[in-house]
């Protein structure tokens, strides 16, 4: 008997031998078995077959079911998630199980979606309807598919019941019939509509220069300032992938907020667009999934995850907005999308296109290291004026729920020439704090230390870490006083005051609270377009993708920690949403202004940002990360570890760290930091402490992984927390 090496969604990083029995049909690697596991049954991929084990023979169980007759991955992405289970540390187990639609994790056939219809049967057709009378529900619905077969999912136009159907079958009047779809080819008519823009000068020389190395790998930055026409550049050069019949996978941040780059490529190409959003149902991704690998979609948009759609044909890969941090899973199995992506391009050898206003700095450093090319979008499309940027110092000033008082004028101004005006402030609620006039004392979550935002709108106080609420106590809980104050400017707050202002201005509030779902967010966003609301108010939610051609005014309002904060990654952040934000102005033509209120206006890069540019920015901020040798010029790896009671956690850490120090594979170039507490030291009633560990070289910090990771698994202490390890963190 043969020996099956089997991958199962544990978090255990080994395979599971199994014996494969003779009388089950063949088993190819990347096909998934059924097995029983303890005394559960588990769906497992198979790995490896050999013809022995290293455990006797005797032990190993039998594989229950071969599912599959041919593998689930392609070679190429056989070899990325195997690459990327060792990269990263993860369970193979778990990486192959994560990269499938949930129904094959749970074991469901590959079947190519069947259509299900109700037709007649021969002694259906022999009845006469005068035999159903008395069941007139019957009589309508054998009437219906007497003249026609009806779909499974079309019954209830007809206003007939499944139940209705049902009893017909009983009777033997009907059947249900599974039709297999059959795999329908977009290639031959494939057609390019709608109306296609003249291309601008840079536009022309970015199209070009991809389209003629459009057959090999190249990573591309297309970097492309807000309003330069990014998406024209992504539909020409998909143009011509599709017309070769190759397809096309596309990642966008966050779907919801890209409505209109999927409306663009749709109204472009009559070919069948596969969209992956979170809202489908577990049938619906899996009919994605068996699409792409049909080749039957031509583009496959979609967030993070759909880096694993197995597209066949694969031609092109597009991110846009490749800065964006959603790229970076923040749970579990911690990859990179954009990494994963730029492996993929040139396993299949295609090119990737990596769009963004503000690129991340590790991929200007790729760029600077000649790893990526670069093409760049200068000017805004039909808007020769430039925004002008500017910052309101607010030391001394008197603010009124957040508002300097010359920022209110310009306020004044703008909507008087009937313009939009954009306020962005990155904080829900009414206010961050709930305070005791009279002690001091503050409102704070248990379990995670933090403070509680007071929610004025549904009488809460809600804990943004953890999501617990609260009622709004009358007493302060320490000295009783009934003087308790809110301290501090939310988006809500902010609202009501600006309501009380300019009580004749319609006003958008754009946050978490208030839009809570997609079509929500749209109504919004038309009704901005159409002129409904002047001002506009709003968190991250409102940074992203959108275009509001009428907004002349963007202000900024309390980003000044961003500046000063323990997380060297910070600063980037902030340029990136400065610019991001900044980029909703002036777009039609009308002349932009970004005010930006601060108590730090001579900070250098901050000044550098605002008047020399997001580029400029990037470089003397890459030149600073050189100089103390942080990422990208070198590599992080974050050993994270948390217990409920503050103990355990850091003596894991430390053990770690002392077996570090004695490992022959610390070199002098290796840098430990910790164990120290989390940024965010305690969440979820949780205490959260890291160990950082540096090289300069990715493979002996690899090895130096390895080493941590035989060691934690011999711990005792290891049972008692909950640990995991972040590559390339994102965020301390
Ligand atoms: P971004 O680079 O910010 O993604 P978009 O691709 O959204 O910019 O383009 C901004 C606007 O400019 C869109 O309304 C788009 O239709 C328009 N546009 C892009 N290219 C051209 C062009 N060559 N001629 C005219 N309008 C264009
Ligand atoms: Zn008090
Ligand atoms: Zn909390």
């Amino acid at each position: 008997m043969l020996v099956v090496q089997i991958a199962l969604p544990l978090p255990l990083p080994r395979l599971f031998d199994y014996l494969l029995p003779p009388d089950v049909p063949q088993l190819v690697p990347g096909a998934r078995t059924q097995v029983s596991f303890g005394n559960r049954t588990m769906i497992g991929i198979a790995v490896n077959i050999l013809e022995n084990s290293k455990l006797p023979l005797t032990q190993l169980k039998k594989i229950e079911k071969v599912i599959d007759d041919q593998s689930l991955f392609s070679p190429v992405l056989w070899h990325i998630l195997h690459w990327a289970a060792n990269y990263y540390h993860f369970p193979i187990g778990e990486v192959l199980s994560h990269a499938l639609p949930v129904l094959l994790r749970q074991g469901k056939p590959t079947r190519i979606n069947t259509m299900r219809k109700w037709i007649i049967s021969d002694a259906g057709r022999k009845v006469t309807m005068e035999s159903l009378k008395y069941a007139p529900k019957q009589q309508k619905a054998l009437a219906t598919i007497l003249k026609q077969p009806l779909y499974y999912n079309q019954i209830s136009k007809h206003n007939i019941t499944h139940a209705t159907l049902k009893s017909l079958r009983t009777k033997g009047l009907c059947d249900l019939y599974e039709e297999a779809s059959t795999i329908i080819d977009w290639r031959n008519n494939f057609k390019i509509k709608g109306k296609r823009l003249d291309l601008n000068k840079d536009q022309e020389f970015a199209v070009q220069a991809i389209n003629k190395e459009r057959n090999s790998y190249v990573a591309w930055l297309l970097a492309g300032i807000t309003g330069s026409g990014k998406t024209e550049v992504y539909l020409r050069v998909l143009e011509k992938i599709l017309a070769c019949g190759k397809q096309a996978l596309v990642l966008v941040p966050e779907i919801s907020l890209t409505p209109q780059t999927i409306k663009y490529f749709r109204e472009r190409f009559k070919a069948p667009i596969d969209i992956l959003h979170s809202s489908l149902k577990n049938s619906e991704r899996l009919s994605v999934w068996l699409r792409a690998r049909n080749g039957e979609s031509a583009i496959v948009i979609g967030t993070r995850s759909a880096i694993f759609t197995p597209l066949t044909r694969l031609g092109a890969i597009i991110i846009d907005e490749e800065h964006d941090t959603s790229y970076k899973q923040q749970e579990g199995w911690r990859y990179q999308a954009r990494d994963l992506a730029v492996f993929r391009a040139h396993q299949e050898n295609i090119p990737i296109i990596l769009g963004s206003a503000t690129p991340a700095l590790e991929t200007l450093h790729n760029v600077y290291n000649g790893k990526y090319r670069q093409l760049s979008l200068i000017k805004r499309i039909g808007n020769a004026k430039p925004t002008l940027h500017k910052t309101i110092n607010i030391k001394g000033q008197q603010l009124k729920s957040g508002l300097a008082p010359i920022l209110l004028k310009k306020i004044k101004q703008h909507l008087q020439n009937d313009n939009q005006v954009l306020i962005f402030l990155n904080r829900r609620g009414f206010s961050p704090a709930l305070i005791c006039h009279e002690c001091g004392w503050v409102a704070e979550c248990k379990l995670c230390d933090s403070y509680y935002t007071l929610h004025q709108y549904n009488h809460q106080l809600r804990c943004h870490h953890c999501n617990s609420k609260q009622t709004i106590p009358n007493q302060c809980f320490n000295c009783k006083s009934t003087h308790i104050i809110p301290v501090g400017v939310g988006t809500e707050q902010l609202e009501q005051y600006l309501h009380i202002l300019f009580p004749n201005i319609s006003i958008s509030r754009i946050d978490r609270d208030n839009i809570k779902s997609q079509c929500t967010l749209e109504k919004y966003f038309l009704n901005i377009h159409r002129g409904g609301a002047h001002i506009l108010i709003g968190t991250q939610m409102l940074a992203k993708g959108h275009h509001f051609p009428n907004v002349t005014l963007v202000s900024l309002l309390n980003v000044d920690n961003a500046l000063f904060s323990a997380d060297f990654r910070t600063t980037e952040r902030f340029a990136q949403l400065y610019i991001q934000v900044a980029g909703r102005t002036g777009r039609a033509g009308k002349q932009g202004e970004v005010l930006l209120q601060t108590y730090h206006p001579e900070h250098p890069l901050l000044k550098k940002l605002m008047h020399f540019g997001y580029f400029s920015f990037a470089k003397q901020a890459l030149l600073e990360r050189q100089l103390v040798q942080l990422p990208p010029w070198t590599n992080h790896a974050i050993f994270h570890a948390e217990d409920i009671d503050n103990c355990q956690a850091e003596t894991f850490l430390t053990q770690l760290r002392s077996m570090l120090e004695i490992n022959p594979n610390k070199d002098k170039k290796t840098w430990l930091m910790g164990p120290i507490p989390s940024l965010t030291p305690k969440k979820n009633g949780r205490w959260r402490w890291q160990l950082l560990i540096q090289h300069p070289s990715r493979q002996h910090l690899q090895l130096l992984i390895k080493c941590s990771l035989l060691f934690i698994y011999t711990l005792p202490i290891t049972r008692k927390i909950k640990w995991l390890i972040d590559i390339d963190p994102i965020e301390s």
